[in-house]
């Protein structure tokens, strides 16, 4: 007889893949490169002159389409173009809160009552569509009777054709709300909250004489990192399977402490289908830069070149998409969750985020004049402060049932939110803050004056992994967004909480930038000063994974929300209302949508897991666990029998009853635990949730794994670690 887990092993060792699917030679990169988008080149080839204006005003200014002709003219475009590309069916793509994207096609075709059928799309299904959304979480937003969700085109990120065999789709991205106009999904808020930095932003622009800028954008380019495991593997996996993690698995001897995968050789197999996705994010116009090995054996990271906050994270749901297609035709599976494997490094997604004009200006970029640094330090400062103001709001934004195994557990970042600027830039703000005017520091000549800001230093200086929010020359890295993440929810509260900032700032020097440039800059020096007096205990340059950050981050009074059910009740907390309702990105029904929402989502996610977890221990754990017991026990009487000592082999005998006992009597503890009727308050479902369930499927895996180094390999019915993690 043969196990599952045998099976999988057989199965990988002899299927044969045709890797060489490409030819670079033939098709160059650089014409693959948005083949399949309806681009601004598309755009202006296809469009009448004004329309195409229109449009492009819309798209790089954000000035709001009004004429329903310019929409009539582009869906006309659209649609031959996207015939042209082969596409049957067109598709309104939206973000529900699940985040996860969601679809439904409909067919170009309309019968024209003569018995033959024409191709139509109008200027009316571009901008509007009705799906029918009953059956998406609306946190209680939408009663039955108001059930209707209407999507709306995002002309700002540009329709796509997807292939797929037998056909090809035209896919617009659009927003997703109820009929009463709140919204139901991640990228209305989004959108709205890079209108809210905008408007802020420019304020600042204009202090310092800058009328030119018409538009700031979030800038964001996100590291996905993602493991790539063998699907036979998963198939005899059913935690794997539904969970997208392990909740069994006993540590392999060889785990990562050799550190000899991170940027190590990237197998062939794996290469082979990197270079399948990276072609077809190519002709959606992603654009990927990097790959390479991560620290964790059989994990990956991929990045793109940063776009604007909104591309970037339809970007980034659609490269999660693309390489999970990919993996399957290269019989792997591409596994997004934060921890799919205990003991070795999780996944994340770190989020690199800064600001910039219509015009390209990074205003995060430090320069080298003092004019631009005072307006850089403005900047960054309102960041500082910004993160100081709000710690719970960010830290809330990366929680989930799957990003608990990563922060505040035994993997960093840790769940205590601070800054690390490096040392140049540390030291630059603590003069700054003492306002009084200093001069050298090693690496160059620095004046803090009333009148001349300091001389920047070019690079910021040295690189720190366990900081959650670090500066990193030109932009901050936000490194706790997990890896199954929509980026959208980080991104709404960054460019939120950064508008506040500026708020507060262009207010206070606005009236001095009035008074002349000397009095300007005597204003930003005490503003600073005084912002950073107040905002400094959030910055740490230190190890963010030690025992004693954990005890100074608690004396400075710094949040440090372990798990997901500690930090939901920020999200309507009167503050959290009164910020997103001042800059109009989430009104509070909204906010108590969300909160249900992943409240409910944190229940769903760990009773699945639990569920799962019982059901294994009952029909794969335990039955080989008994099989073996009684093999042994045959042993055991068969060689008392013979009249051998069998002392050591009685012990063992005892030691797997026991411990199998044990294991039954978890199962039945988590089965009751999981099973517990829920009240109906979503929170306190969640707690509930984390206080009874999760330990126990602690207590019930530490026994499953103890079975796993017990029971003989032939009968271990689950890949384990080891072949999953190595063999590829
Ligand atoms: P590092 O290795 O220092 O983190 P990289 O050049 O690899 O830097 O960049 C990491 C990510 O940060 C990339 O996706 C990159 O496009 C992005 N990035 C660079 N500059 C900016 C910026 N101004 N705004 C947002 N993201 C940026
Ligand atoms: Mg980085």
């Amino acid at each position: 007889m043969t196990t599952p887990r045998q099976a999988a092993i057989q199965a990988i060792a002899t299927t044969e893949y045709e890797l060489n699917q490409l030819d670079f030679h033939t098709a160059h990169l650089k014409e693959l490169f948005g083949t399949l988008v309806f681009s601004e080149e598309v755009q202006k080839a296809r469009l009448p002159k004004p329309v195409f204006k229109a449009l492009q005003k819309t798209i790089k200014l954000g000035a709001q389409l009004t004429d329903p002709a310019v929409a009539d003219a582009v869906a006309s475009a659209m649609k031959d173009w996207a015939l042209e590309h082969g596409a049957t069916h067109f598709t309104h793509l939206f973000q529900p809160m699940t985040g996860l994207t969601a679809e439904k096609h409909d067919s170009f075709l309309a019968p024209n009552g003569t018995g033959s059928g024409v191709a139509e799309f109008s200027g009316k299904e571009l901008i509007k569509g009705e799906p029918d959304a009953s059956s998406f979480p609306s946190g209680g937003i939408r009663a039955t009777f108001e059930a209707r969700g209407y999507t709306g085109w995002d002309p700002t990120s540009p329709a796509y054709i997807r292939e797929s065999p037998n056909g090809a789709t035209l896919v617009i991205p659009t927003v997703f709300v109820s009929w009463t106009g709140e919204a139901l999904d991640k990228k209305t808020p989004l959108l709205r909250s890079m209108e809210a930095l905008s408007t802020q932003a420019l304020r600042i622009l204009k202090v310092f004489g800058n009328n030119e800028a018409v538009k700031v954008f979030a800038t964001v380019g996100p590291e996905q990192e993602y493991f790539l495991v063998d699907k036979n593997f998963i198939y005899s996996r059913p935690d794997l399977l539904n969970c997208g993690r392990t909740v069994f698995g006993a540590k392999p001897s060889k785990g990562q402490e050799l550190e000899d995968q991170y940027f190590g050789t990237i197998p062939e197999r794996v290469l082979a289908c990197m270079s399948e996705s990276e072609a077809e994010m190519f002709k959606l116009g992603i654009p990927v830069k990097t790959r390479h090995n991560e620290v964790a054996p059989s994990q990956y990271e991929i990045a793109p070149i940063f776009e604007d906050a909104n591309l970037a994270t339809d970007h980034n749901q659609l490269c999660m998409d693309v390489m999970r297609r990919t993996a399957e035709k290269y019989g792997l599976v591409c596994l997004l969750h934060e921890k799919p494997f205990a003991g070795i490094n999780g996944s994340g997604k770190h989020n690199n985020w800064s600001m910039s004009t219509d015009s390209g200006e990074n205003l995060l970029n430090p320069g080298d004049t003092p004019h631009d640094n005072a307006q850089f330090l403005v900047f960054c400062v309102a960041v500082i402060r910004a993160v100081a103001k709000y710690p719970e709001l960010l830290r809330v934004t990366v929680a989930s049932a799957g990003n608990d195994h990563r922060l505040g557990a035994n993997e960093a970042p840790p769940a205590i939110m601070s800054i690390f600027l490096g040392d140049q830039l540390q030291d630059i703000m603590n003069q700054l803050e003492k306002g009084k005017p200093e001069t050298t520091l090693p690496g160059g000549f620095m004046e803090v004056g009333v009148s001349v800001l300091p001389k920047l230093p070019r690079d910021a200086g040295d690189r720190n992994r366990t900081s959650p929010f670090a500066f990193t020359g030109n932009k901050f890295e936000f490194r706790a967004v997990g890896s199954s993440f929509s980026i959208a929810g980080p991104n709404t509260v960054l460019n939120t909480i950064v508008a506040e900032s500026l708020d507060f700032i262009a207010t206070k020097l606005e009236p001095e930038a009035a008074r002349g440039k000397a009095q300007l800059l005597k204003a930003i020096q005490d503003l600073m000063s005084g912002i950073l007096k107040e905002s400094k205990k959030v910055l740490f340059n230190g190890d963010g994974y030690s025992e004693e950050w954990h005890k100074e981050a608690e004396k400075r009074g710094l949040p440090n929300l372990k798990n997901t059910v500690d930090s939901l009740p920020v999200i309507v907390r009167k503050d959290t209302v009164e910020l997103f309702g001042k800059y109009k990105v989430y009104s509070e029904r909204e906010l108590t949508a969300r909160y249900n929402i992943f409240s409910e989502k944190y229940v769903k996610e760990v009773s699945i897991e639990a569920l799962t977890m019982v059901n294994m221990a009952k029909t794969m754990i335990l039955p080989a666990a008994l099989r073996y017991q009684a093999e042994v026990a045959a042993a055991v009487n068969a060689t008392k029998s013979a009249g051998v000592d069998v002392s050591a082999s009685l012990d063992h005998l005892k030691e797997l009853a026991a411990t199998t006992k044990d294991f039954q009597k978890a199962t039945a503890e988590l089965d009751h635990a999981a099973n517990h009727k829920h009240s109906g308050d979503p929170y306190a479902d969640a707690k509930a949730t984390r206080d009874t369930v999760v330990p126990k499927m602690a207590d019930l895996r530490l026994l499953g794994d103890k079975l796993e180094t017990l029971v003989a390999d032939d009968l271990w019915p689950l890949p384990t670690y080891r072949e999953m993690l190595f063999i590829k």
